[in-house]
């Protein structure tokens, strides 16, 4: 089946075998089908498309693969075809291509900002996993410049202008594809700046006709010096392009008046020792311009481009000369490609097999990659890893964030704002809401959701990889530890001023702020809260009452404290205490809650003091409190203020008979108390019964009483008791 639309590729593809032909058509088939119907915005038919994408590939000589990925490059994106079909039809290596390609398509940069376009091309070079990707996109984005002016809109014209300019040019050049990357610059500056454009076109033209045909002159004068010198080679001359002639103007801001170097000239010969000769033989017949020869010969430039430039005067204008071999030009034009070409040539005439041949310029890129300057440009067989310590990821308004990889959405939001970092409460990528520890893969999507009573947690270190997430976390929970220690240490002096009668201001303290060796107020509460010193040692320095500031407690002041305990229930009235507001003072900071006892709020507690830990809470009923006989100064009274919201550890021990599904049932009238297991742990197991610990996250006792008294009622479960 003959189709008009083949033809334009046809010719082009006569060098590849006639196996790869029939697969190019195969591909070419497959494509025409799942585009039929579309049309570009030329009013072509969609296939013309990827037909010139194809072409551009088939043109740079590239593998079957890269040329079969032009022509299917759009037909995930934009019609039904699937990735599996595709796999199916052309196997896994076109189709990871395709996927690639495609991945890249959903990209697209929104910011102004230079930074940010850095971080783009590290951003499509991190997802061009596979180089030929790459250059399928270059191929891709140049037939859309090519096809720019159909775009009906001027903003989405300029935007991908834009774009080219910014990203897909350099990243062109990075590869030492200079021809492509010309072109694009070109195409793109006549969109942006089409006033300059349509002028430097006349003033280049009208130089032309005043110089009467300089070009030809100088091109034949050229020659001459060559064949004087007994060089042989070609001679060709250009006018520079108005972009490459007014990137250098609006640097320096010349006139085009003042321009004179516009005209470019190139010679190319057969070896290296031609190449200086030639060079020799310009340098005496010209006059040479200081400061402009460059040996990129001996020092060839990381993306493996060599030559000789040098710039010389010939009748007030100044001329650029380059000087090269035949393949150092191949590369020059075609970088990586043209590797990739003349490293086959060598091959064939070895009679290397077939296979060989085929990623042959993928080695030699590999050569040059491992070879160049620069962590950055690091490449694995044939995956292109180019940042394999970075992932790139994007903000709700576009803007990209780079990051390291193995970064989570915590260290996604300090990289935004450490305000954001602090605040954050949940994440979604890409419209998804995931745990705020998810780690970021690139090219997401990735939006904070923050509340503006959140806090961060400690724990969240555990989940960072930025020193700026983890330093804001640190600082945070310092500053947020002080002040607990603070709030602590007031609570505690407050107390021991109400025993002596009086009423506590902060002001009081200033007198003795020296017998503590404290600069200020904030620093001898902070001590006291941490446990450094007692409220007794407080107040009897501030009230000379030598008999406390000795530590001796009164026997007769605390008995065995279960008795002191049940007086207050018998009374009904509260003990003196220091309140443990446990709503304000974080657990794990200024008060910790003992793992021996796993106190809840319902139970009658007592903190014990640790010197610069300030207090762990246990419950009465603890059996180390029995350790703490002859230290009662180190005992506080405690009790739990408003803890709605909060979770606590309440531990059980379950006895259950061994029978299938009986763990099942266990944890369903746990869950049907909304209750979630934090751990779970066979202690001991027997052939009839086996003992579970179960630590359940609870609000207090009265829901811990509640879950124990329904696995009381189960028929399975032969004790249970709170441990
Ligand atoms: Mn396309």
């Amino acid at each position: 089946m003959n189709s008009p639309y083949f033809d334009p590729l046809e010719q082009k593809i006569g060098g590849y075998s006639r196996a790869d032909q029939a697969f190019i058509r195969k591909a070419f088939d497959f494509a025409n089908e799942a585009h039929k119907g579309q049309e570009r915005q030329s009013k072509e038919p969609y296939i013309t498309h990827p037909v010139a994408v194809a072409s551009i590939l088939a043109d740079m000589h590239l593998d079957i693969f890269s040329v079969v990925t032009g022509l299917l490059h759009d037909t995930v994106e934009d019609t039904s075809t699937s990735i599996e079909s595709i796999q199916k039809e052309f196997g896994n290596e076109v189709a990871d291509l395709v996927q690639g390609v495609t991945k890249l398509s959903k990209i697209e940069l929104k910011s102004h900002k230079t930074k940010e376009a850095e971080n783009f091309r590290k951003l499509v070079l991190a997802m061009s996993d596979d180089i030929r990707v790459l250059l399928v996109k270059l191929a891709d984005r140049l037939h859309n410049m090519r096809t720019l002016s159909y775009k009906k809109f001027q903003e989405s014209r300029e935007r991908t202008a834009r774009e080219t300019m910014e990203i897909y040019a350099p990243l062109a050049e990075r590869i030492g594809m200079h021809e492509i990357q010309e072109e694009l610059e070109d195409r793109a500056f006549r969109e942006l700046k089409p006033n300059i454009y349509e002028s430097f076109i006349k003033r280049l033209e009208l130089l032309q006709v005043e110089g009467d045909n300089i070009i030809e002159k100088v091109k034949e004068d050229l020659k001459k010096t060559l064949f004087s010198v007994g060089v042989i080679g070609e001679v060709s001359g250009r006018q520079k392009t108005p972009y490459s002639i007014w990137n250098k103007t609006s640097h320096k801001e010349v006139k085009f008046e003042q321009i004179s170097d516009v005209m470019a000239f190139r010679i190319i010969v057969n070896s290296i020792p031609d190449c200086y000769q030639a060079l020799g033989a310009v340098h005496s017949h010209y006059t040479v311009l200081p400061g402009k020869f460059k040996d990129y010969i001996g020092t060839p430039k990381p993306n493996h481009y060599q030559s000789l430039h040098t710039t010389v005067g010939h009748q007030g204008q100044s001329i650029e000369i380059q000087i090269r071999t035949k393949e150092m030009h191949a590369i020059a034009e075609y970088g990586v490609a043209a590797h990739w070409e003349y490293k086959q040539k060598s091959l064939d005439s070895q009679n290397i097999g077939k296979e060989g041949r085929q990623y042959g310029w993928l080695r030699t890129l590999l050569d040059i990659l491992d070879t160049a300057n620069g962590p950055e440009e690091f490449l694995e067989h044939t995956k292109m890893e180019m940042y394999p310590n970075r992932v790139f990821c994007f903000t709700p308004l576009g803007e990209i964030i780079s990051l390291p990889k193995g970064a989570t959405c915590i260290d996604f939001a300090y990289a935004v704002h450490s305000d954001i970092g602090n605040k954050c409460t949940s994440a979604k990528i890409n419209g998804k809401l995931v745990p705020l520890r998810t780690e970021i893969s690139n090219g997401d999507q990735v939006e904070v959701i923050t509340s503006p009573n959140h806090e961060p947690s400690p724990a969240w270190e555990k989940f960072v990889v930025t020193g700026r997430a983890r330093s804001s976390i640190r600082r945070y929970v310092r500053l947020k530890k002080r002040s607990q220690f603070i709030t602590l240490g007031v609570r505690i002096v407050e107390k021991y001023f109400e025993k002596k009668g009086k009423k506590f201001e902060r002001q009081l303290l200033e007198p003795i702020l020296e017998n503590f060796n404290c600069q200020n107020i904030d620093d001898l509460l902070f001590a006291v809260g941490n446990g450094e010193y007692t409220g007794q040692e407080i107040v009897s320095s501030l009230f000379h009452d030598n008999d406390i500031m000795s530590q001796q407690i009164p026997t007769n002041q605390f008995h065995s404290l279960k008795s002191q305990k049940e007086k207050e229930l018998d009374s009904g009235k509260p003990a003196s205490c220091f309140p443990i507001f446990i709503k304000d003072l974080i657990p794990g900071l200024a008060v910790h809650y003992a793992k021996c006892c796993h106190p809840l709020p319902g139970d009658k507690i007592i903190g014990i003091r640790i010197k610069g830990k300030g207090y762990t809470v246990h419950t009465l009923g603890c059996e180390v409190l029995n350790q703490y006989d002859d230290k009662q100064d180190r005992l506080e009274d405690a009790f739990w203020n408003e803890t709605e919201g909060f979770q606590f550890t309440g531990r059980i021990k379950v006895s259950m008979i061994n029978q299938p599904g009986n763990l099942g049932m266990v944890s369903n009238i746990i869950g049907s108390e909304k209750c979630n297991i934090g751990n779970l742990k066979i202690t001991n197991r027997e052939v009839e019964f086996s003992d579970l610990v179960f630590d359940l996250e609870v609000q207090n006792t009265g829901q811990l009483e509640s879950i124990i008294s329904n696995l009381k009622g189960c028929l399975v479960v032969t004790k249970v008791e709170r441990i």
